[in-house]
């Protein structure tokens, strides 16, 4: 516990906090790892109170992912939760089931320093061990389990518009702000796999894991077009590079 600042210990919860703690302190009905257990997730909720992160409760085959996020940056980091909890789930399996062996990889806890944009203007990176945050070090510390980083620009995702739709071939219905949305939390997943790829397999070359990422992109969108317009889709353009 010496890790935890002592401004962090006492003190009632206001409305958001405790709704905050209500979170972290709730268990997943499919937990894989000991990380979920309240115990702990207390302790990172009294370490962490007052900061800009936000501890999220993914779907069971994920890592539990823990947002860190500037100030005002809180609609990313609501985008970022959604794709995670819901938005993944709402995946057909076999599209889920091909990152299974990356994800069997993964360290159960993956810390998302989320930002508008990076200086390189890169959609992402992963932080190799040895070069992460502070913040990334005392989680891992504090839940004695392997930790995680990567970072993702929120913005620059948002305006990548990875492989776009072909509105020639899509009714007006599809410019529509549900498929706006569906893909903006579809492009963050994709980044977000595209990094958790380096992370899990840090010697698979660029190539190989943008081809996956983008493929996994292309084929879930073009899926949804498919179930909720009854037409496929065609690509503009290549994609750009994720990293
Ligand atoms: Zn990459």
């Amino acid at each position: 516990m010496s890790n935890i600042p002592e401004e962090a210990a006492g003190g009632s919860p206001g409305p958001e906090e405790a709704g905050k703690k209500r979170m972290l302190t709730s268990g997943h009905p499919t937990d894989r790892i000991g990380v979920h257990s309240p115990g702990l997730l207390w302790r990172f909720y009294q370490w962490l109170r007052g900061t800009e992160q936000f501890l999220v409760r993914p779907a069971a085959d994920l890592p539990l992912v823990l947002i860190s996020y500037g100030k005002g940056d809180s609609e990313g980091m609501e985008r970022l939760r959604e794709s995670l909890e819901e938005t993944w789930l709402t995946f057909p399996g076999s599209f889920r089931q091909r990152y299974q062996a990356i994800l069997d990889h993964m360290p159960p806890l993956v810390v998302v320093e989320l930002r508008r944009r990076n200086i390189c203007a890169c959609l992402g990176h992963h932080h190799p061990p040895g070069t992460e945050s502070r913040l990334t070090r005392k989680l891992r510390d504090l839940s004695g389990v392997r930790t995680g980083e990567l970072d993702l620009a929120f913005e620059s995702i948002r305006e990548w518009q990875p492989l776009p739709l072909s509105h020639l071939a899509l009714p007006s219905a599809a410019d529509t702000e549900e498929v706006a949305s569906f893909r903006l939390q579809l492009a963050l997943l994709s980044v977000f796999l595209h990094e958790l790829h380096h992370l899990a397999l840090p010697e698979e070359p660029e190539r190989i894991v943008r081809q996956q990422s983008q493929q996994f992109y292309a084929d879930v969108l073009s899926h949804f077009v498919q179930q909720h317009f009854g037409v496929d889709y065609g690509l503009q353009r290549e994609a750009g590079s994720m990293k």
